[in-house]
């Protein structure tokens, strides 16, 4: 498995090369501060079991640390030191004043109850909470974790410390402190740039076809949002399963919706065959959906899923990375030689940070923003961050991901 560190770095160094600065860089090469601990945890049984966890804080040159906090078996201190970083990169780019962190547990929260899981939320949030405040270190949601998790988290922090700090925490529920269309701002943030791309390209939605990789909180509402624009899905896959729509004609969103509601797996029926009947799909090896024949890949699972392996065989023209390190450098080359579009994660999938930022503000301003205000400002800042990375895209002769990273670099080192 590819280090996800690693491949951020190299990353780096390509943006740093071209503006000739790698001394400046050095500084971003290590986070600031690693933070671990073996958390306890009292289960369901009344045994008292450890997990790992981690708080990396990346850099917070330009404002406080940023960052989810992940729940899953995989999460390595690599990963979320890579995480981080591309945290450090993405506020930048963007423009919002706060720097990168990232959390994380290796746990697989799906066998937790839920008293379990909010005893782990809470005992999270003891072992790191003297690092964690509105000013100093601020996390959110990230791959299995959710607004519920936010509230425990909160609430564990204002009893620790005995204030009320709403603006500890970002992605919390609405009664809690959150924002309105914070729930919908990785994916909405995407669909802008998306929007953008494809009307400069002259693209018409109704005769494109887009494959859809995870379809949790980031995957499941740009599913949403492509639908109603007249995209036709043809192809979705979450950690169990993967259905693909060989007739071309797309699935209904909703009607997959439903199925991953009442079944938690994206299937659309029962039978498990290839060349099922029953709606006119087919199921397929979950990463069979990388490769599968459409015109736009979204990546909205976990990193390193494009690989030097299966870059050749991609038949996508754009790729939108909503999941944080979804292509390896190797794979960028690669897929760079084929002349794909890459949207890269550290602006594609920005809005998630962006409508974080608006939420720490209004709850420290104690303010109430309504949605179309919310949607109308990240629109904003996607539009200016992708008009950046346009510009540096042209002017050092480069991809989208090395733009975004240049027009980082830019604010970062200022
Ligand atoms: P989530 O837990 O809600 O969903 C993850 C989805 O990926 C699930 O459907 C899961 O079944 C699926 N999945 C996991 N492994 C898979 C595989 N091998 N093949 C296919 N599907 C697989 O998490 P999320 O919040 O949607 O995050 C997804 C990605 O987006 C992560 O990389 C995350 O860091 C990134 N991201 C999320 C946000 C956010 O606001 N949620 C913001 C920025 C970036």
């Amino acid at each position: 498995m590819s280090n996800p560190f690693q491949n951020a770095m190299k990353q780096l160094d390509i943006a740093a090369k071209i503006l000739g600065c790698p001394k400046k860089i050095k500084n971003l090469k290590r986070p600031n501060r690693i933070l671990q601990a073996q958390i306890p945890v009292v289960m369901d049984n009344g045994q008292i079991k450890k997990f790992q966890a981690f708080r990396v804080q990346h850099n917070n040159k330009r404002g406080p640390y940023k960052g989810g906090i992940r729940f899953h078996p995989n999460v390595s201190l690599d990963e979320v030191k890579a995480l981080s970083f591309w945290m450090t990169i993405k506020c930048a780019v963007v423009g919002i004043p706060m720097g990168g962190g990232k959390g994380g547990v290796i746990v697989q929260p799906q066998k937790l109850s839920g008293s379990e899981l909010e005893r782990l939320s809470r005992a999270y949030i003891k072992a790191f909470y003297k690092y964690l405040g509105p000013r100093l270190d601020v996390p959110a949601p990230d791959v299995n974790t959710n607004s519920q998790i936010m509230d425990w988290m909160t609430d564990e922090y204002n009893k620790l410390t005995g204030k009320k700090q709403p603006a500890v925490i970002t992605g919390k529920s609405i009664k809690a402190g959150g924002s309105l269309g914070r729930d919908t701002a990785t994916a909405d943030g995407g669909f802008f740039i998306l929007e953008h791309l494809i009307k400069k390209l002259k693209i018409n939605p109704r005769k494109t076809t887009v494959a859809i990789q995870g379809f949790g909180n980031a995957g499941a509402v740009m599913a949403h949002l492509l639908y109603h624009a007249g995209f036709k899905i043809v192809a979705v896959s979450d950690s169990k399963t993967a259905v693909v729509d060989p007739t071309g004609k797309g699935f209904d969103f909703h009607v997959i919706e439903k199925i991953k509601k009442n079944r938690g797996r994206v299937d659309i029926c029962n039978c498990q065959k290839i060349h099922c009947s029953c709606l006119n799909h087919q199921h397929l090896p979950i990463q069979k959906v990388l490769d599968y024949p459409c015109d736009i890949l979204i990546l909205a699972a976990l990193e390193n899923q494009i690989t030097d392996k299966n870059a050749k065989n991609i038949k996508a023209k754009i790729i939108l990375e909503l999941a944080n390190g979804p292509i390896t450098p190797q794979a960028d080359k690669i897929l760079s030689a084929k002349k794909v579009k890459i949207i890269p994660d550290v602006l594609a999938n920005a809005g998630g940070v962006t409508v974080s930022y608006f939420e720490w503000l209004q709850n420290l301003k104690n303010e109430k923003w309504s949605k179309t205000k919310v949607r109308t400002k990240l629109k904003q800042t996607m539009a200016k961050a992708f008009n950046e990375v346009k510009k540096n895209a042209k002017k050092y002769q480069t991809n989208f991901r090395t733009a975004a990273f240049i027009s980082a670099l830019l604010k970062i080192c200022k």
